[in-house]
């Protein structure tokens, strides 16, 4: 059973429909793979699984076309449970969320076996295991758009990594803190305040903070648009939309010392070109890194498909393929699909 994608949870949309991934199941298996109906719970779901042979395959239709999947229904569940033996979780991508399958079903099927699939033991390993007992010096390397949606994996990796890389442009929002000037680059000012207050508390701690000091700017996030370096401070017609030279090389020294790196967070526009210069930067240097022995870890949705598309994903140790899962590991926060299952 598996999500995919957002439908509206009124029964079966095909836009979502499970068919695709049934084929491309059915061919990675080399056996068939078949999907009884539109419905993962109707008779005709029920009676492929009453009649399933040894080492035949279901694959249930969408959960997601019942909207009780995302209210975590309970009663939902425990018809779901009496599907299986055994609960084999491997949805990372899903499992900060208590979606009935990720959390009610399990706990229906207490007393069966309730275990990790390879790809979610991989994620826990390289996300919790690098972070909670790192070889040093531990380097983590944040960016992206919004500070607001970093504020707790600052906090939980302050004291815990030995530097902390922030790039992108969330670093506008800790930089107008420290009373620079940020030009029209993007700043939460609502935040001003607590990136203060933030700063202070990395601060406190025997963490490094390492911010940009100079930047690629320009006056409107276009391509083909004139490009000037700048910084710390940004004139005030100008946006910064990448990390500039000076800072490229102190980003990706810190990486290349790094035993171990953790990365979320491109470092700026990575999307257009010439914007996307630092975030490959911070590739290449982790790929140095990895291949110097160093475990490289890469988390959230748009710095791994960044990573992915530029086909260098094979250069880290790992790629996760969640992206507010991983976040939610690297803040240190509830993950209710890990802790519904029985791991030693
Ligand atoms: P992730 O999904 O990996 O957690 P985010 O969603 O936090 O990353 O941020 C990714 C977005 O941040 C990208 O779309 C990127 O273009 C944008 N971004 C990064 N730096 C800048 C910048 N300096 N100016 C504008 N956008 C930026
Ligand atoms: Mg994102």
């Amino acid at each position: 059973m598996s999500h995919l994608g957002r439908p509206s949870g009124n029964g079966f949309e095909s836009a979502f429909s499970l068919t695709p991934a049934a084929a491309r199941l059915a061919e990675l298996l080399g056996r068939p793979v078949n999907l009884p109906s539109a419905d993962c719970l109707d008779d005709a779901s029920r009676a492929a699984v009453a009649s399933i042979g040894s080492g035949e395959v279901i694959l249930l239709e969408n959960l997601r076309f019942h909207a009780d999947e995302k209210k975590g229904d309970v009663d939902f569940a425990a018809r779901l449970a009496r599907y299986g033996d055994v609960y084999c979780q491997d949805a990372f991508g899903a499992a900060h969320r208590a979606d009935a399958s990720m959390v009610a079903v399990p706990q229906a099927m207490e007393g069966r076996p309730r275990t990790a699939g390879r790809l979610l033991e991989a994620e826990l390993r390289y996300l919790s295991g690098a972070i909670d007992s790192p070889e040093r010096p531990f380097v983590a390397v944040l960016g992206g758009a919004k500070i607001s949606d970093k504020l707790a994996t600052i906090r939980h990796l302050a004291g815990r990594v030995d530097t902390l890389v922030v790039g992108g442009a969330m670093a506008f929002t800790l930089l107008r803190a420290m009373g620079h000037d940020t030009g029209r680059s993007l700043v939460e000012t609502s935040m001003i305040e607590e990136a203060r207050a933030i700063i202070d508390a990395v601060d406190a701690t025997a963490t490094t903070l390492l911010l940009p000091v100079d930047f690629v700017c320009a006056s409107a996030p276009a391509a083909g648009v004139e490009t000037t370096v700048s910084g710390p401070d940004i004139e005030s017609g100008l946006m910064g939309l990448d990390i500039g030279p000076a800072s490229i090389n102190a980003f990706s020294a810190a990486v290349r010392a790094a035993r171990t790196v953790v990365w979320n967070g491109p470092m700026g526009l990575f999307e257009i070109p010439p914007f996307d210069q630092g975030t490959l930067a911070i590739t290449n240097a982790m790929i140095e890194a990895t291949a110097a022995g160093a475990t490289s870890v890469v988390g959230g949705g748009d710095t791994a498909a960044a990573v992915n598309d530029l086909g260098l994903g094979a250069g880290f140790t790992h790629v996760s393929t969640g992206g507010g899962a991983s976040l939610r590991m690297l803040e240190g926060g509830p993950m209710p699909g890990v802790d519904a299952l029985d791991l030693a």
